[in-house]
Order: structure tokens, then sequence, then C-alpha cells
């Protein structure tokens, strides 16, 4: 082969993958499925996630739930048996059909009815949404854990509300890691490199067909992105991807993990998110009307926009100087803060700022570089305060919320100096409370009796109140019971499987492989824990009491088991070691059939965990959990929630009418400590008990053995229907689905946030 030849190959091998058509054209009837994988509305569209699976359900597994590995892979033969298979041909053409209407220009949406908000945010000037990760499937892993599961529901919830908005994010090569637990029960990181042609993907260019570029300058010289879309139903999702032959290898990965680097890595990542960002969307002729900073880490945007004007790039604006730019900046971004302790906020060195931005950077704001320095502290005067994101984008923008209403009052508390002359309880920092995409992590089961009760429209209505308190009073016990138990029986066969591979792979006896076959019941009480291993989320409080835990566990005639997952973050050694106590303890002979830890934790596993548990349980150190969303999940699928009076459950618990699940701990939910104080404890010592910690922990034992147990096994019907059970079950849906929905989250954002 000559060498032009080869180059060319290789370029023709490009271009197919980064236009990763799939590689054979489909059948005829089944043809729909290539366009339906191309978007995301799938994952959550009625029966979209069946449909991918029925077409060959192996090859689902094997290609991780990604429709374009599937559509690829699947065997010739399987394809054609269901490409005449007329149930299924039906049922693709159902889910097209449903996927073109949703994806038609509708006056019928909640945005389009909303006059305030009609007016406000429009296809001409929509918002626009950043985040440094994004949850939006398993298929685009692009997320670490809640802050991106969030975001990915703020954008499903403002497509099917039609409101419009555009969101901006960087596209991870390596992702996040994957978790591995070796045989001695330490954590293990894996990364596995996505190449852009295996995700529904499209690559954004010019006119002329040639691939966009922005450039960032960072460490002296220019960085150039290109541009990926990925469509959220209506909405636009932008990656920035800095791997490519334009720039110098180091460059190419400034994309490389997310959350994987130095602070170096950090400040050059979230310089491409911001100042790229805003770039991006210049050269995509988006004129936003407002900018959302989902955390701080695209803080940067602000001073983009502020260059813009001090420069005099816009159309119809005559050059100004940095504070009158800065003014009007943020009459355009606003702000919402994630982390409840000034310890978990992004800030950097000076020095490293200087050595990643550039003299040119604060130049051509027209600012000294100690004026920009000012700009990321809370007191500007203080010389050793680092430079925060925080401070930054609560400078920059006109409103800044917490997450919670706890989470506003913290936020108030913990950034009340940067504002002199105000009471805590007058600093201008409201709060959103989070809330969680129904159709993504409701189960189809009870999507189907939701659908039957409540009505067609649930999902359309999901913030309406007396919608939800009216078809759920037409739920029968047994018809909730009998679902619930079905999914509990999913769960079992799940741990079941995922506990067999996982011993197969770290090739542990016979025995012990096999064990996993009989392990969990679906009869027992069930209780999930599932989240970051982080020292404030108390992975230890449950294990603080071996033997009263063991009671609890092996009781013949009431057992509870426990199925666990989470990871810790790789450098955070006192995590997996917390880690590597539960990996231990539940390989106890007298543990192990009824306690698991499921490896690897992302949105599959959460979900399978969050429409099956009876008890999610909660106990974080208070007052540390912003808000939290997974027992949002769970609630919305008649679980219970067993927590710590913090973050959103402080306003989801609800003790009236049989109650809708349990407070660990104090009933008040003043922290005794601010959160700076709770920071430092954390910084302290990981086994480090407070008398809290011992408070909570008798309190956590005391709920399970007084209230949930017998809940639970007592008071059953002669259908075996534990009557009381089943209300709280019902309390928990109604009261919980219509007001932690991302639905409501979004309209508040729309209303009180954008349009204000
Ligand atoms: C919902 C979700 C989270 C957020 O969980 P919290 O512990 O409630 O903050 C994290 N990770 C995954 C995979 C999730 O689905």
């Amino acid at each position: 082969m000559t060498e032009t030849a080869y180059e060319e190959t290789i370029a023709e091998h490009h271009s197919h993958a980064t236009e990763h058509r799939t590689a054979r054209s489909l059948p005829e009837p089944l043809r729909a499925l290539e366009r339906l994988s191309r978007n995301y509305w799938w994952s959550w569209g009625r029966d979209g996630n069946a449909v991918f699976r029925d077409l060959d359900p192996e090859t689902w597994e094997r290609a991780e739930h990604n429709p374009l590995w599937l559509l690829r892979e699947v065997s010739e033969f399987r394809l054609m048996q269901m490409a005449t298979d007329p149930a299924y041909i039906n049922r693709v053409a159902q889910l097209a059909a449903a996927f073109d209407e949703y994806m038609q220009p509708s006056e019928k949406t909640w945005a389009a009815r909303t006059s305030n908000v009609r007016q406000a945010i429009t296809h001409e000037n929509p918002a626009a949404y950043f985040c440094a990760e994004y949850g939006i499937h398993n298929s685009l892993p692009l997320y670490s854990g809640g802050l991106g599961m969030l975001a990915g529901d703020h954008l499903k919830s403002a497509s099917d509300l039609g409101l419009p908005l555009v969101a901006i994010g960087l596209l991870y090569r390596y992702g996040y890691f994957r978790q591995r637990i070796s045989k001695a029960g330490w954590q293990e990181e894996h990364y596995g490199e996505m190449p852009p042609s295996d995700l529904a993907l499209e690559l954004v260019r010019d006119t002329a067909g040639a691939p966009i570029h922005v450039s960032v300058e960072m460490r002296g010289r220019q960085v150039y992105a290109q541009v990926w879309r990925a469509a959220v139903g209506r909405i636009p999702l932008y990656l920035l991807d800095t791997n490519i032959e334009a720039n110098e290898e180091t460059d190419r990965w400034v994309t490389g993990h997310l959350y994987g680097g130095d602070r170096e890595t950090r400040i050059v990542q979230e310089l491409m998110l911001g100042v790229g960002g805003v770039r991006a969307l210049r050269r995509l002729n988006v004129e936003p009307c407002v900018f959302h900073l989902n955390e701080g880490h695209s803080a940067f945007l602000t001073l983009e926009l502020a260059r813009e004007l001090v420069e005099g790039e816009r159309r119809g604006e005559a050059a100004m100087d940095f504070a009158e730019a800065s003014a009007r900046v943020r009459e355009r971004c606003v702000f919402t803060t994630h982390t409840p302790v000034a310890a978990g906020n992004d800030e950097f060195a000076p020095w490293l700022v200087h050595q990643c931005l550039g003299e040119s950077y604060w130049q051509r704001l027209g600012i000294s570089f100690e004026d920009f320095l000012r700009l990321g502290r809370v007191r500007p005067e203080d010389e050793d305060e680092a430079f925060g994101m925080t401070p930054l984008a609560i400078h920059s923008c006109r409103s800044t919320n917490g997450v919670s209403r706890k989470h506003g009052e913290v936020s108030r508390s913990l950034w009340q100096s940067m504002w002199a002359d105000k009471a805590v309880d007058d600093v201008p920092i409201t709060s959103v409370t989070n809330g969680v995409h129904a159709p993504t992590w409701v189960a189809p089961l009870l999507r189907d009796l939701f659908e039957r009760r409540i009505g067609s429209d649930w999902a359309e209505v999901i913030y309406d109140e007396s919608k939800w308190r009216g078809g759920v009073a037409k739920i029968t016990d047994a018809e909730l019971w009998e679902r619930h138990l079905l999914l509990k029986e999913r769960l079992v066969a799940f741990v079941r499987h995922r506990t067999y591979h996982a011993r197969a792979h770290q090739s542990e006896s016979f025995e012990y492989r096999e064990a996993a076959r009989t392990m969990f019941d679906a009869k027992a009480l069930t209780i999930g824990f599932a989240r970051r291993i982080a020292a404030y989320k108390r992975w230890n409080l449950l294990l603080s009491d071996p033997e009263r835990l063991h009671r609890l566990i092996a009781d013949a005639g009431r057992p509870v088991q426990f199925v666990f997952a989470g990871k810790a973050h790789p450098q955070d050694m006192g995590a997996k070691v917390i880690l590597q106590q539960i990996a231990v303890w539940k390989r106890d002979p007298a543990i192990r059939q009824r306690a698991v830890f499921i490896q690897d934790y992302d949105q599959e596993i959460a979900r399978q965990l969050v429409q099956s548990v009876d008890v999610w349980m909660n106990v974080p150190r208070r007052p540390l959990e912003a808000s939290g969303t997974s027992g949002q999940k769970v609630g919305l699928n008649g679980g219970l929630n067993m927590s710590v009076l913090d973050g959103w459950w402080i306003e989801g618990f609800d003790e009236s009418a049989g109650g809708n699940g349990w407070a660990v701990g104090r009933a008040d939910s003043d922290s005794p400590t601010g959160a700076n104080e709770a920071a430092q404890m954390e910084a302290e010592s990981l086994d480090h008990a407070s008398r809290e910690d011992i408070d909570d922990a008798e309190s956590l034992y005391r709920v399970l053995e007084e209230q949930v147990v017998p809940r639970y096994y007592d008071n059953r019907d002669e259908h075996g229907v534990p009557v009381a059970w089943v209300r709280m079950m019902r309390r928990s849906i109604e009261t919980l689905a219509p007001a932690f929905n991302s639905d409501r989250m979004v309209q508040d954002y729309a209303q009180k946030i954008y349009a204000g």
C-alpha cells in the first residue's frame, strides 16, 4: 500500500468512525431503530429500553445497554428474526411514532403554556446550562455521581417541559473510573477509553462540512476543542473534546478524565468548560438569555462574557471597562452551589492561576493580576486566600441558590462574609430543592400501574399533587405489593448474577462462588445503602455495633438483608479502608447470604436498587448532605426512606397518615455544629466518632429494631400483605412523587431563577 493510500484508508476509517454510521443498514421494518438510537429519548420513552433489549438481550448486556453497539453487534439472523416478527415490528413502529410526536414543535408543552416563561426563554434566546458532568445514561458515561445525575435529569425535564435550553459540557475520553474490588476487599480503578464512534454523538460541522473548533489559551498556548452534539430529547448537549491532532499531546488530555487529574488538570478543564463553552455557543450562533452555572466548575464563563464586552466584540456594543462589563454579565448569569462545606469548593493557588491562564488573560480584561485574584476571594483583600470558583461565581451572578431549603440556609451562613453588611438571614442566597426525572427512575411495572390508576398523562402532570392523591387512592394494597415483590425478585436475581460473576472474576473458591446462587431472599426485609464512600456519609455507622447488626441480619423469623454499592475517590485512602471493612465483614459466613456489595455503582445499578428495595438508608453527618436525590428515586417507586433529617428529607419526611418513612437521629434539623466545624471534623479523622455519631448509631438501630422490622413483618392480612407497610408505601408515592421530581425543579428554575 502506498503511503497516501494508507493515509486515505486511515482518514476514511476516521471519518467513518467519527460519523459513526452503524456499520450496516437495518432491514426496513427495523430501520427506525437507527434513528431512535441517536437520541437519548429512547432511554426514558415508554417501552424504549425494552425495545432495544428485546432485539437481542444477550448482546444488549454485552453492549452495556448501548444501542449503537447493539445494532452493530447483533447477528444477522437475530436481526432478521425480529424484522419478521409482527409483534416486535409493531413495537418499533409505536416507539418511533411516539418519538416523532415528541419531537414535533408543540404549543402544548408547559413552557409554551406558561406566559412568563414563554416570554423570557425562547428558541432564539434559550437558557444555557453549564456543568462538568452529565448522567444521561450509562451508555454515555460522563458522570461520577449525584451532580451528574441531577444535570442529566435537568436536561430531560427541560426537554419534556418544552423549555428552550442548550447544555455545555466536556467529552471525557476515559470518563470516570470503573470500580473493581480485589479479593482482599481493596478498590481498584480502571479506565476504559470511549471512542466517540461508540457513543450516540454527532460531530458539529460548519456549513462547508469541516468540524468546528474553538480555542482557548492556556499554559501559554492555544488549545483547540472540537464539539460533539448529544441529543437529549429536544435538548442539545454540546461536549467539548480536546483529543484532536491540532493539539500538543499534553493538551489532548485536557478532556482526558473526569475528576481524575491534579489541580492543574482541573483548572485547565474548567477553562475549557467555561471559556471554551461560551466560544462554542458563539460559533453555533446561540444567544442565551441566561447562563446557568451548575456548580462552580464553569465560573470562568463569566469572565469570558466580560472579556467580550471589554474588547467590544459584541455586535452593537461599544467597548467598556471591566466594572461595567461585569455588571452587565451579572444580569445574565445565575449560579447553583452544591457544596455545603467550604473545603469542598474548588480553589486554586494564585501561582497556578498565573501559570495556566497567563498574563494576557487579565490584560485583556483590563485589570491587574491582583484585581483578578480578588474576584475569586471571599474577602477580596485577604492575600492568603486562594482563588475560589464559588466566590467567583457568587460575585459574578445575579442569583445564587442552594439545592434544598436547608442547604440554602447553610449556604447563607457559609458565604455570609461576602456580604459584610448583611445578617445571615438577609444573605441573598435562595434555594431550589432537587428532584429526579420520573420516567428515568420509575420501574416499568410501577409506570404501568401509574398509567392505569393515575392516568396516561401521569408523567406530564407529575407536579399535580391532587392528581397523585386521587390516583394513589385507587391503587389496591394487593396490586402494589404484588408488583413490589416482583421487583424484589428481580433484585435478588440481579444480586446473585452480579455476585456470581464478581466472585468468578476474583477467582474465589468454587463453594463461595456457588453460594451466590442462593443468596438473598425476596421475602426478607431489604435495605439499600448506595452512595459515594466519603467520611460524611458515615458508612461505618451501621457497622458500629456488629453484634447488634448481626442479630438483625440473622434473625431466622424476621431477617434483614442489606445491599451496598458505592465508589471511593481514588485518592481517598480512608474511604477505601471503610470499603475494605465492609468487604471483609460481609464475607463472614453468618452474614454472607444476606449482605452484598455490588461493585461499580452506576446509573444502572442505581436503577435496580431504587426500584426494588423496601428501605433506603441515608445517614449523613448533618448538615453535609446538600440535598441527595437517590432517596427521591426510591420514594417514587414506593420504597421507604430511613434517613437522618438532612438535605431534601427535611422537606420530604411526613409523619401524617401513617407516615412516609423514618427519621434517624434528632428530630430537629438544626446542626449542632456549623458547616465549617463539620468540615473540620470530616478532615480530622475517619474513625473519629463524635457524640452525634454515637447518638445517631443508637437511633439507627432502634428505628430498625422497633419500627422498621415490626412494621414489615407484623400485621399481615390473609394474603400475606403487610397492610401498615403498604399504607406507608402509598404515602411515600403520593407525598414524594409530586414534590421531588425534576419537572417541578426545572419549573422552579425557569420561573424563579431564569425568568426572574
Ligand atoms: C441518584 C444517584 C446519585 C445521587 O445519590 P445521593 O447519594 O442521593 O446524592 C449518585 N449516583 C448515582 C449513580 C445515582 O443514580
